[in-house]
């Protein structure tokens, strides 16, 4: 049976519609989700069942990436006013349909330098990258803070772990000391701050090096705690897959609208 990934990005919030809004994409996409005959379930057991081939369900996870505090804290944005946290919006979905098992994994940016730079220079210095609120958060049994690098290799952050400042793209992360940076340097962290060690790693904008995906994470996954690595291309965890190229949907780009996710979900169910 069809096993899926979907990925938000709390930081995406242009409007309050659906296509301006991953707040209320969410929000809305729960409902479709279910109503498609899909049951939503924790990140680790779809990976797992996928992978082994197991179960008899259609089972969809919920991952978000950038580790912005609006995936924990609701916001009053200053140019589109209150904005609900996407705990907030699981957590009132999970009261009301006990039958599902919902989570929300967090794919965050480990390095304070990394999101103190991108709050001030890509978010008006709103204080919208703290990490106080991992440990809560994986503490509340509904929300688990995995690994999104070091610094993202982004081009505001200055400098990256790349070793010719060639940012703007993962790929370049390629050697094993950049992947030392990127990756247990943010296990370490996150575990740190967060309480636990994060199981997952997603790929800034999807993109990984041969290296990276082929040697680095497959020879050091038991050293690291990782089991798996996502990707951003849509598609089924199915026996086989690759654990370290997991396929991974994201809203706004691999589907824009409730009737482009029913349409995703009819053709891979
Ligand atoms: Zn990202």
């Amino acid at each position: 049976m069809p096993h899926l990934v979907l990925a938000y990005h709390a930081a995406n919030v242009t409007g309050n519609d659906y296509a301006s809004n991953d707040h209320l994409a969410l929000a809305a996409d729960l409902r479709t989700i279910v109503d498609a005959g899909w049951r939503l379930a924790p990140l680790q057991e779809v990976v797992e069942k996928g992978l082994g081939g197991l179960g008899n369900e259609r089972l969809v996870a919920l991952t978000c990436d950038d580790g912005i505090s609006l995936d924990y804290h609701d916001f009053d944005h200053p140019s589109f006013g209150p904005q609900p946290s996407l705990r907030r919006i699981v957590s009132e979905f999970a009261e009301a349909h006990p039958q599902h098992d919902v989570e929300l994994s967090c794919f965050v940016i480990a390095s304070p330098e990394a999101r103190e730079q991108l709050d001030r220079k890509d978010f008006m210095s709103l204080g919208l990258w703290p990490d106080q609120w991992w440990a809560e958060a994986n503490m509340s049994g509904r929300l688990r803070i995995e690994n999104h690098s070091w610094d993202h290799n982004h081009p505001s952050v200055d400098p990256t772990a790349q070793r010719e400042q060639s940012k703007g793209r993962f790929e370049p992360i390629d050697t094993f000391a950049e992947c030392e940076a990127e990756v247990a340097q943010a296990q370490d962290y996150i575990a740190e701050r967060s309480g636990r060690r994060p199981r997952y790693f997603a790929y800034p904008w999807g993109q990984s090096s041969d290296y990276l995906r082929g040697e680095y994470l497959p020879e050091n996954a038991q050293r690291l705690g990782l089991a798996a690595a996502f990707s951003c291309e849509p598609g089924l965890i199915v026996a086989g897959s690759d654990p370290w190229m997991l396929p991974r949907a994201v809203c706004g780009e691999h589907w824009r609208s409730g009737d482009e996710l029913r349409a995703l979900l009819a053709g891979f169910g």
